[in-house]
């Protein structure tokens, strides 16, 4: 069983070298009927940017350290190869939190979720039909509470939230801009997504600046996924009444000082909602999620790009790549493909 191991806790930006492969020898793929357990071979792993909390020693209860010498944790698609769990069968797809490595023995299988509909990409589960999904349909639909017409505007665009923020925008009659690191990043939000306008802030260092140039009139609703000078920038250029969904501020994560936010006045005269939300929250409504979801993306009203790298060798690389930007679109790796 290959697993990728933390070595140490991280300090500022994490490294390949903060982990390992580990090869243990063979494992035995056998559970006790009626121990509500399960054993999954993992297909496809989710590289998410809230692991860099679990990478670190910290105290916030809902991101516990991972263990040191134990497989580290995150959403992936599995399949099932011996079930102790009535509700799950040999066979069955599954998506939730697993391990990574090539097989794990899941102790808590109620927290997965079977995987019905086979007719989209198994991957996808990771990313537009996994987690990733349901915090942008809850964040945009509900936190952000959109109006047709209304100006909108998202960080961290083309990522694995950020190019659904902008699509279901732009599908709810909003104008859209986006940001993201790189021109090719940019050419792909106005060309494969659809957005209005973006723009590069590694090149336009003036962010309120750019913002003035793209909103004109104002931001009515920002999806903050970047924090620290992006949202200082945004503050000032909000419209009364604007709403803000704080779902990440990956600018922050690897910094031992989070930098200040000096224009919080703005909230009060502005009368701004800012709103922090967790997807799990709202896992208890992914058969409505699904529901709305799955028929635009067979449809192809709404479409996903990947950044694929193939086999747990290449997972360390793959999950430190999102804190430079690497990745182009949803970061998954392959593990097998069936
Ligand atoms: P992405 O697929 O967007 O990957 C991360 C991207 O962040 C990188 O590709 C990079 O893109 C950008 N980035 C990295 N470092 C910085 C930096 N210092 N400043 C600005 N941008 C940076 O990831 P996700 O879509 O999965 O996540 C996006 C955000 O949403 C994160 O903040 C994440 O923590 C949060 N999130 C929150 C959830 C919740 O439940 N609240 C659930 C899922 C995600 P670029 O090239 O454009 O810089």
């Amino acid at each position: 069983n290959k697993q990728v191991i933390l070595k140490s806790f991280v300090n500022g930006v994490p490294k390949q070298s903060d982990m390992y492969l580990n090869t243990t020898g063979s494992i035995s793929l056998r559970v006790e009927q009626g121990s509500n357990t399960v054993i999954i071979k993992n297909l496809y792993l989710s590289c998410d940017p809230y692991m860099r909390h679990r990478m670190t020693l910290g105290d916030d209860p809902e991101f516990a350290a991972y263990p040191l010498g134990s497989p580290i944790e995150g959403f992936g698609v599995g399949k099932v190869v011996e079930s102790g769990y009535p509700e799950l069968k040999k066979g069955d797809l599954v998506w939730g939190v697993t391990g990574w490595e090539e097989y794990t023995l899941i102790k808590n299988p109620q927290t997965l979720f079977k995987i019905n509909d086979t007719d989209v990409p198994l991957s996808y589960y990771t990313g537009i039909l996994g987690m990733p999904g349901v915090t942008t349909w809850a964040g945009f639909y509900e936190i952000c509470a959109p109006k047709k017409g209304e100006y909108v505007y998202i960080s961290a665009a083309s990522g694995a939230v950020g190019q659904l923020v902008g699509q279901f925008a732009k599908l709810f009659g909003c104008y859209v801009v986006g940001s993201a690191g790189s021109e090719e990043k940019v050419e792909l939000l106005k060309k494969k997504f659809g957005f209005d306008d973006a723009f590069n802030y590694k090149e336009e260092h003036d962010f309120d600046a750019a913002l003035k140039r793209r909103f004109p009139q104002g931001i009515d609703i920002y999806f903050e996924h970047v924090g620290g000078k992006m949202l200082d920038a945004v503050l000032p250029n909000m419209r009364t009444f604007g709403r803000i969904a704080a779902c990440g501020m990956i600018s922050q994560y690897n910094l031992e000082h989070p930098e200040g936010v000096y224009n919080m006045t703005n909230v009060v005269t502005k009368r701004i909602r800012i709103q922090g939300l967790l997807a799990f929250d709202y896992f208890p409504q992914y058969a409505k999620f699904l529901e709305v979801v799955l028929p635009s993306v067979r449809e192809g009203k709404v479409v996903y790009v990947e950044d694929v790298a193939e086999g747990l060798e290449n997972a360390p690389a793959a999950l430190v790549g999102l804190f430079s930007g690497r990745n182009v679109g949803k970061q998954v790796v392959v593990v097998a493909r069936e």
